[in-house]
């Protein structure tokens, strides 16, 4: 018996480690497939001459337990770590004003939980902390480079076409893809509701870090860092004071920084450059930069999502086992993806059961 998960990000880590806690390991195989080179999907951190770059998401709410919970299980709760600077502020156009508690996640459009406070965390030495961990943990069943071109009914279960005209038969699938493209291979079983989930917006985004010596950068900088005012203008839409926030960003004597910056013509690195630069009072260049482009960023959901995502798994209930998961459909963080990653898991190993049973 084979268990597919396709898309290997955080939910789709989250669910075939799931699997393979539950003890479906040994009754099934369990295949973990992704169409790009590495597994993580936005989660990406590069580690270089004492610095942590994060390129997607750098940390999540402490008051979040999915991924913490995700972080025992795979023996990394000792790489929790807590942020360290407080307080954000407010970039005017004219100048910094302090921010209140909650604003900032606000002001970017970022949905999140009320309730879950605002202090964060994140791993010693990046979100790839977790990656590794579960990568580390499902090796053998992790095949990059397989990016499946279409879903369709099998004698028992279904059948995964790959680029290149291969394919795979799996009892049970869990797609852990994005919305649009759950929405196309969904589409090609007959979901029409699932359509609908090309609705799902996905902002586009390109983050910059720069590094700078200690001693360019002003030392009366405080808190974590700024979100522009929406009639701010400027490119930069935010910026991250990375090695203030966070523990061991930097190496002693240098600084991290990390700007949000819009669709912008010329070069990001440049022009987060010169504006950081006058909003901050940075002297001189900086040491290096490295950028990475996000066309396809964070989802945000149109009104009405739930009930869609909730139409599409009922019609997925009434077909051979096959679950959506991650953030296209059930939250945007990190933490929200590794729950929906699990409860995906535990959705394929309930219909398995009740299959064996019958
Ligand atoms: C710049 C940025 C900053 C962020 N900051 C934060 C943050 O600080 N905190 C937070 O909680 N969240 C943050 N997020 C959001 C969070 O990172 C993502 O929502 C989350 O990582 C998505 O995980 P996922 O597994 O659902 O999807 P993804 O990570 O998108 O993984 C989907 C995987 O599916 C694969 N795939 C796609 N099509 C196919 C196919 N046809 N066949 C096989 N594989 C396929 C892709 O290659 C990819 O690996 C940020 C995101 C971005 C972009």
């Amino acid at each position: 018996m084979t268990v597919a998960v396709v898309g290997a990000g955080l939910a789709g880590l989250s669910a075939a480690w799931a699997l393979e806690g539950a003890g479906a390991g040994a009754a099934a195989d369990v295949v973990v497939l992704d169409a790009g080179r590495r597994p993580g999907g936005m989660i990406v951190t590069e580690r270089r001459d004492g610095f942590v770059v994060e390129g997607g998401p750098d940390g999540f709410l402490a008051a979040e337990p999915d991924i913490q919970e995700l972080a025992r299980e795979v023996g990394i709760e000792e790489r929790l770590v807590d942020q360290v600077a407080r307080g954000a502020a407010l970039w005017t156009g004219r100048r910094l004003e302090p921010l209140a508690e909650g604003k900032a996640a606000e002001l970017l459009g970022i949905q999140v939980n009320a309730n879950a406070g605002t202090q964060f965390r994140t791993f010693t030495t990046g979100m790839a902390d977790v990656v590794e961990a579960l990568v580390a943990c499902l090796v053998p069943r992790l095949r990059t480079t397989q990016g499946v071109t279409a879903i369709a009914p099998a004698a028992r279960g279904w059948r995964l076409s790959f680029t290149g005209a291969s394919s795979l038969d799996a009892e049970a699938v869990i797609l852990a893809v994005p919305a649009w493209v759950a929405a196309r291979l969904l589409a090609g079983v007959g979901v029409s509701a699932a359509r609908e989930l090309d609705t799902v917006l996905y902002a586009p985004s390109i983050t910059v870090s720069l590094a700078y010596r200690a001693d360019q950068v002003p030392g009366t900088l405080e808190g974590t860092g700024f979100v522009a005012a929406p009639d701010a203008g400027g490119a930069v839409r935010a910026c991250t004071y990375t090695w203030r926030k966070y523990p061991n960003r930097a190496p002693d004597g240098f600084a991290l920084l990390r700007a949000f910056v819009g669709p912008v013509d010329g070069d990001p690195a440049s022009i987060a450059h010169a504006q950081l630069a006058a909003i901050l009072g940075i002297e001189g260049d900086p040491l290096w930069t490295r950028v990475f482009h996000w066309p396809r960023g964070l989802p945000r959901y149109p009104r009405g999502h739930p009930e869609r995502v909730a139409a599409v798994r009922e019609r997925l209930s009434r077909l051979a086992p096959l679950a959506i998961a991650g953030a296209g459909f059930d939250g945007a963080g990190v933490s929200a993806c590794v729950k929906s990653g699990r409860e995906a898991a535990r959705e394929i190993l309930g219909r398995l059961g009740s299959h064996v049973r019958g």
